[in-house]
């Protein structure tokens, strides 16, 4: 890639040469130059985040992991793993919950973003990375978790067009990149039961998400442990475009200028439930984030911090409704969790 040259410009180039590539392309390439540039995080960033709101996000998710281990009985050594673990606020507020459980694991970050590693490193400095999973250690169990991590891997669409099924691929229209269906019939990269839906339905998958969760079941069965994947999503299977780009807070045009806003798209948690389980894992549940946070008393939790703090009730208080409520984050939000086979269950599902 050519320094300096923006992304729109080199996929143009791209396209003008080769022809169309597919939105999976678009997407992937997209996010990485959106991840590798800056912090994207906060108020004065494109988008917040459950951990930016509030610790409580983190600390509860940090005790969740520690009374699963507990009743599995303690097994040493233990890794957190976190895939994507954006500025490293989740990360130090669990750690700091289970550190007060009596539960000190390694820590692993999955992050492919130089700069967003420099401030990780910064708030968690025991962190070790890694760019996948494959050389985080087996010698133990993987407490894992991915938060707003599936949501920005690459999506696949498929439509169903008079000629058969065919994955959606951006082309050029002068400048302009737009969606039109490809050439080649795709019909085997759709599930089964799915092929026979009405022409014009789109269906979205996401090969990259299930090959990750796919990768976690096998080491869960293989090392113990358990998995959070808290994103939003549905846990029906459903049709549509969910693909999009937030930049300053706003959805806006993915089209206009792939690598400057996150691109995005709903994570489809029945399929991925059905992946962890086809490798031998436990389904634990999938659970509404507000549903679960208050199963595991975040109001309880924002009650007493308010104590101790008083002049802080009133942002506890608002933060708990942004992370719980159906209007903000409590419903869109769904919490997955998957574990060994011979791990128990966990609260909240
Ligand atoms: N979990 C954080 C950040 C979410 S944003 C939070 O909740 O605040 C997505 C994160 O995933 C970023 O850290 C980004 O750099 C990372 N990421 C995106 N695609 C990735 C990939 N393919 N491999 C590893 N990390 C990736």
């Amino acid at each position: 890639m050519t320094p300096g040259r923006s992304l729109a410009e080199t996929f143009r180039r791209l396209i003008a040469s080769t022809g169309p590539i597919s939105l999976a392309h678009y997407m992937a390439e997209a996010n990485a130059r959106y991840y590798a540039k800056a912090d994207p995080f906060g108020a004065g960033g494109d988008f917040i985040t459950a951990p930016e709101i509030s610790q409580m996000f983190g600390e509860l998710i940090g005790l969740w992991l520690a009374d699963l281990w507990i009743r599995a009985g303690r097994p040493e050594p233990a890794y957190y793993v976190e895939l994507g673990p954006g500025r490293g606020t989740l990360a130090r507020d669990a750690l700091r919950a289970m550190k007060q459980a009596g539960l000190e694991p390694q820590v692993h970050f999955v992050e492919t973003s130089e700069a967003l590693m420099k401030q990780q490193l910064g708030v968690v400095p025991q962190a070790q990375f890694h760019s996948d999973l494959a050389n985080i250690p087996f010698e133990g169990p993987l407490l894992l978790v991915a938060n707003e991590f599936l949501d920005a891997l690459p999506v696949r669409q498929l439509l169903h067009t008079g000629e058969g099924w065919r994955e959606v691929m951006i082309a050029l229209d002068s400048e302009r990149f737009v969606g039109v269906p490809g050439p080649q019939p795709m019909d085997a990269a759709l599930p089964e039961d799915r092929r026979n839906e009405p022409e014009g339905t789109l269906i979205e998958t996401s090969p990259a998400s299930a090959a990750i969760v796919h990768e976690v079941a096998a080491r869960l069965v293989e090392q113990g442990g358990a998995a959070l994947f808290i994103d939003y999503g549905h846990r029906e299977p459903r049709s549509g475009s969910t693909f999009q780009a937030v930049r300053r807070h706003q959805k806006v045009d993915p089209f206009e200028a792939p690598g400057e806003a996150d691109l995005t798209a709903h994570v489809d948690f029945a399929t991925l439930a059905q992946v962890a389980q086809a490798q031998g894992c436990r389904w634990l549940g999938t659970a509404p984030q507000g549903e679960w946070l208050r199963a595991l008393g975040i109001e309880a939790r924002a009650a007493a911090l308010g104590d101790s703090a008083p002049r802080h009730r009133e942002a506890l208080q608002s933060a708990v409704h942004r992370l719980t409520h159906a209007d903000q984050m409590g419903e869109l939000f769904k919490v997955m969790a998957v574990a060994a086979p011979d791990w128990p269950d966990g609260v909240g599902f």
